[in-house]
């Protein structure tokens, strides 16, 4: 199947195409750069053996969509474009709706232009909002809780008017939990300009010496250990999950449906810093703070629809998580110098 990959040179798209192209789809990545780099598309070639065209653009440029997706007879489109950090979308929601909201409207625009009806989109787990039981299920209330996951829910119920005013989509809604690790080849992984604010990427820096040390947000929480509980899920688990996706779109006769993409086990800070520690032999130094405004205690995913309706679970282990961002951490550090 010819493929779009909006947002393909990011983090999950980028390990999203290495799945897809290595299940011979023929992978076309659109992404604006605004959060990635263009070489990615070179390392996708020496992991993949093939070449992905890649087409600079913005998701608001609906012309230049249309133009890719008739140029390359797109059949099905997987939409990862958009911003994601939490804070920024406080300060400026305005930006975030156009990108993510604007940006989503352009490119449904350009689809019906050309035809093209399959549509995978990245949601996210924060559209459940507060948690009024857990784990998760896709039947849990859903509630924003900022700007950026009203975005991800203004988006789910345009596709859902969609889906009623047109029977013949097929759209995926994935809600992903918490995607952390690499791939093998060290070549792709994620790796945030700055200070990151999430977790992993931050522990990574912390072991390789980049950062001193680690604050851990809170360890009052009821929770096991007192520190903060999510759903850590493989990158390479949630790349594969799209493929299931879009396979099974092609067989349901639902024309939207939405799935969690988690692996069900909650695992908390100190857990992640110990798994971590254990990958790499690395010290991990950390302190403890007050908890990070608007944090959830707990949360993760019921998993079970993704493995009844996608065939779909994740295999890899916190293990694996740690063991192959440390290798990518490693690699990208090698490549720096
Ligand atoms: P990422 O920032 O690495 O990738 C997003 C890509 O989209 C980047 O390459 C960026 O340059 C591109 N992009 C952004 N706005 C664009 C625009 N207007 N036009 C064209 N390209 C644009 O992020 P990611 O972690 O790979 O996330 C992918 C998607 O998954 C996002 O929609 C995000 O909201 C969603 N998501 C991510 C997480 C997570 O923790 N990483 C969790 C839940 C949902
Ligand atoms: N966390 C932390 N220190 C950090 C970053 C995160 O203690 O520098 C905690 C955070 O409070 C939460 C967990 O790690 O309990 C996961 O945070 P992350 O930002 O990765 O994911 P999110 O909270 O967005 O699900």
């Amino acid at each position: 199947m010819n493929i779009l990959l909006t947002g393909g040179t990011g983090y999950i798209g980028s390990h999203t195409a290495a799945v897809l192209a290595a299940a011979n789809h023929q992978v076309v990545l659109y992404d604006n750069l605004c959060n990635s780099q263009a070489s990615v598309a070179d390392r996708l070639q020496t992991i993949t053996g093939k070449t992905l065209p890649l087409v600079i653009g913005d998701i608001r440029n609906t012309l230049l969509l249309t133009d890719t997706l008739k140029t390359h007879q797109i059949e099905a489109v997987i939409h990862f474009a958009g911003l994601k950090a939490v804070g920024d979308s406080v300060r400026d929601p305005v930006t975030y709706f156009d990108n993510n909201v604007a940006g989503t409207l352009s490119l449904l625009q350009a689809m019906q232009a050309t035809a093209v009806k399959t549509l995978v989109f990245s949601s996210s787990a924060t559209v459940y909002g507060e948690p009024q039981y857990l784990p998760y299920d896709e039947k849990h209330p859903t509630r924003a809780m900022n700007p950026y996951g009203r975005s991800k829910l203004h988006i789910e119920e345009i596709l859902a008017d969609l889906a009623t005013a047109h029977a013949d989509w097929r759209i995926a809604c994935l809600r992903y939990f918490n995607p952390v690790g690499a791939h093998e080849s060290g070549l792709i992984g994620e790796d945030p300009e700055g200070i990151p604010n999430n977790l992993m990427p931050f522990v990574a820096r912390v072991a390789s010496g980049a950062l001193p040390r680690l604050t851990i947000f809170g360890n009052d929480y009821e929770t096991p250990d007192g520190t903060g509980v999510r759903d850590y899920v493989h990158v390479m688990d949630l790349a594969e999950g799209h493929l299931a996706a879009l396979e099974s779109l092609g067989k349901g006769s639902a024309p939207i449906r939405y799935t969690n993409l988690g692996t069900g086990i909650g695992v908390s800070v100190l857990e992640l810093v110990q798994a971590f520690k254990d990958a790499s032999g690395q010290d991990i130094p950390s302190v403890v703070s007050d908890r990070r405004p608007g944090d959830l205690p707990a949360y993760y995913a019921d998993a079970t629809k993704a493995k009844q309706e996608l065939g779909w679970s994740a295999t890899r282990t916190l293990a694996d998580m740690c063991q192959s961002t440390w290798h990518f951490q490693v690699c990208a550090k090698q490549r720096a110098n």
